[in-house]
């Protein structure tokens, strides 16, 4: 579980004093729970998202996981990003099979782990090539493996699939509700597409512009079994 609790978040300006991007937030993300963040651009998602991570640091306020203090980056909370996500210079196995050493797991365990998940997004037959060689889609799906294998707790997703086509997005849609299914994970998922958010989410919140506040808050079709075969997926 998440708990946010009055946070606020103000950033220096070069021009002498203050900005301020969230604004006294208090939110609880329930274990398990798929949220998305929607508000115009500017209003704070990336922030608010990067405080949980643990990238950014709050003026006020805290933020825990399942009690403990998120002030700094750990293994329980991973972020995929819009791009730039992988490393170039790596193939997407050993993207996938990075972060994994800081597990203390072995070559040959942490290659066997890494393929597990390159294969539940439908990657096997390119985990030797490299960033560059795959398609946008293909990118956003190793970088999913490469966060799956860290076996977070929570995954933190902002804007993950805002560079795509329309078509991929829906295929990418699907595999992300079978991952969220299959592993039940806590996701915090940003997104400009509100059929997305509505789509995948039990809980949809809402943040306004300024001061960085969450504005509204609504849970989607609490009553609609999940399941894969959905057509709206
Ligand atoms: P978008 O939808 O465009 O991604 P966002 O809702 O994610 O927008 P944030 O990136 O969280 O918005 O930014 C919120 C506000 O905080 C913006 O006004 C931005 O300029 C400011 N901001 C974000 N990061 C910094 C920083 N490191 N230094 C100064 N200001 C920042
Ligand atoms: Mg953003």
């Amino acid at each position: 579980m998440i708990e946010i609790k009055n946070i606020s978040k103000t950033f220096q300006q070069r021009t002498g004093g203050t900005f301020t991007a969230i604004d006294n937030v208090s939110l609880t993300i329930q274990k398990g729970e798929f949220v998305s963040l929607l508000g115009p651009s500017g209003c704070g998602k990336s922030t608010l998202l990067n405080l949980v991570a643990g990238l950014e640091h709050a003026q006020q306020g805290t933020i825990t996981v399942n009690g403990k203090d998120c002030s700094t980056p750990g293994p329980d909370r991973v972020v995929v990003f819009q791009e730039h996500a992988l490393f170039p210079w790596l193939t997407v196995l050993d993207n996938v099979a990075f972060g994994l050493k800081q597990k203390g797991l072995g070559k040959k365990e942490r290659e066997e782990l890494a393929m597990e998940q390159i294969k539940s997004v439908h990657l096997s037959r390119f985990a030797d090539r490299y960033p560059h060689e795959l398609s946008g889609g293909m990118k956003q799906r190793a970088a999913i493996a490469r966060a799956l294998a860290m076996d977070p707790e929570i995954l933190l997703m902002d804007e993950p699939f805002a560079a795509l086509d329309e078509q991929t997005r829906l295929i990418l849609h699907k595999e992300l509700e079978e991952i969220w299914m299959r592993t039940k994970k806590t996701i915090l998922f940003i997104t400009h597409n509100i059929r997305e958010a509505v789509i995948l989410s039990d809980r949809v919140l809402v943040m306004s512009t300024r001061p960085g506040t969450i504005k509204k808050e609504f849970v989607v079709q609490a009553e609609r079994p999940r399941d894969a075969s959905d057509p709206l997926l």
